[in-house]
């Protein structure tokens, strides 16, 4: 029997969680799922100048929000630099590493030089065979591996394909610097064995270095992890994915709106495909999902197919749940802090039985606050410029016995207002649009809202008596 998977995410901490790397850990969770395997999670946080705590906590933050969990506990790089030492210590010792002591000015000679003569830039193995007791006194080495000179490297990947690289491309790389750090390659490498990874799944930017990492492997006589190297997501235009295209955290999303159900479906959709279906439930997306099926040409991200996907979800989710989202989301929305904190008992009543006519206009999380901005107003309400157009004299006439009418009307409910309504409009000969208009502004201070009816209901009797009153005249 083949072993369990395990994959694992590895950010490194140096800014939020932006949205490939929240495809990326969409992939690895899934795969895992998919296998019946595990994921794990670790912080690249070797960079000690540019990681910071705040990001962190971002990308956790964002996981969490995607219903993205991982097991055990988070591993953190950095910690672990003792045991990378060791493992450089061993190669020593096995001869598959050596001390160079070239300065920085020696090694940007070597690169001048050999961009002079068009190679690239490579390291020239000065120290790979000289004997250490010509070792300049006082210098630090860095240490090196000693890489295979002849031949080449191929990496098996699932999405790429066969990868194969020269080794007189892949020089005799740094281990560890002359201040005793850990590169980069080295503890990718170190942890993914320790913490038993067997599927390595990430974008395609990291294909080379896959190439440097199998040499570590290979000296230490690892098991190397099943590769994919998933392409890069582009803007809508094809160009390299910017701000303006939409590459940000995924905390810009939240803020934005939109359903964490609606964008995992839409990264999922980036770069993978099963058949044409375009929705799909996270139970679906588990059973179909395979890394082997990931397309190898980069995908476009498209903000329009994002607000169609969350406008769906925003109607086909529950209500109950829709509201909790909702509630759960509002701090992070613009304004919404100061929505939430008018969020009284009564307020968040009236909001769950405002909802199923919100959802209704409503494309995401943001535009279903501002629809239920109406509920939060303090009498009497200020108006906006079409609604104060709509309450003319003749309108605020007509609120008034409008008023009158729906004071007669006992048992709230959308039926009975709205019957009260109708036959005093028929009695009047007048349209029930004529009405509703003016109703609308003076309950909701705007011109546009959700059914008139939804809205009374929704205020309840006493609050849109009152507020009808307030701009009766
Ligand atoms: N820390 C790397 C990054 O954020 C990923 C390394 C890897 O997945 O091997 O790009």
């Amino acid at each position: 029997m083949s072993k369990p998977v395990v994959t694992r995410f590895a950010p490194s901490p140096t800014g939020f969680l932006h949205i490939g790397g929240g495809r990326t850990a969409l992939f690895n969770w899934l795969y895992a799922k998919h296998t019946g395997g595990k994921m794990l999670l670790r912080i690249e946080d070797t960079d000690r100048e540019r990681s910071t705590e705040p990001a962190i906590e971002a990308i956790i933050d964002g996981l969490k929000w995607l219903g993205l969990d991982w097991e055990g506990e988070t591993v953190f790089q950095f910690a672990r630099a003792p045991r990378h030492r060791e493992v450089v210590e061993e190669l020593l010792a096995a001869g598959k590493a050596y001390r160079c002591y070239c300065t920085p000015a020696e090694l940007d000679a070597m690169r001048e030089k050999a961009r002079a003569e068009g190679r690239a830039p490579r390291y020239d193995g000065t120290w790979r065979d000289r004997d250490p007791s010509e070792a300049p006194a006082g210098v630090k080495p860095a240490i090196r591996i000693k890489a295979p000179q002849e031949g080449e490297t191929a990496i098996e990947d699932l999405v790429q394909g066969r990868v194969v690289i020269p080794n007189k491309d892949l020089d005799d790389l740094v281990l560890l610097r002359s201040d005793g750090n850990p590169t980069y390659m080295l503890s990718v490498v170190v942890d993914d064995h320790d913490m038993g990874v067997t599927h390595v799944i990430r974008g395609d930017d990291h294909l080379t270095n896959a190439a440097r990492q199998m040499i570590i492997y290979n000296a230490m006589g690892w098991d190397i992890p099943i590769m994919s190297h998933i392409p890069l997501i582009h803007g809508s235009d094809g160009a390299k994915l910017s701000k303006r295209h939409g590459a940000l955290g995924v905390d810009a999303y939240r803020a934005m709106g939109y359903l964490p159900e609606a964008m995992r479906n839409y990264l999922v959709r980036l770069g993978w495909a099963h058949g044409d279906d375009e929705i799909m439930s996270l139970e679906q997306m588990i059973e179909w999902f395979d890394v082997v099926d990931v397309g190898r040409s980069a995908s476009r991200f498209d903000f329009a197919k994002l607000e169609n996907l969350n406008g769906h979800y925003m109607r086909s989710i529950d209500d109950e749940a829709l509201l909790k989202t909702f509630l759960d989301t509002l701090p992070y929305l613009p304004g919404g802090e100061a929505m939430a904190a008018l969020l009284t008992p009564e307020k968040a009543e009236q909001l769950r039985i405002a909802l199923p006519g919100l959802k209704d206009r409503a494309k995401t999380l943001v535009e279903l606050k501002d629809g239920a901005a109406y509920l939060m107003v303090q009498r009497p309400l200020a108006l906006d410029e079409k609604a104060t157009t709509i309450l003319d004299a003749n309108a605020r006439a007509l609120l008034k016995d409008v008023h009158d009418v729906l004071v007669g009307v006992n048992d709230w409910t959308v039926e009975s207002t709205e019957d009260a309504v109708k036959a005093f409009a028929e009695t009047r000969e007048l349209k029930l649009g004529k009405i509703a208009q003016p109703l609308r502004a003076a309950l909701t201070g705007r011109a546009t809202s959700p059914g008139i009816f939804d809205v009374l209901i929704a205020l309840g009797r006493n609050e849109s008596l009152g507020r009808i009153a307030d701009q009766a005249r």
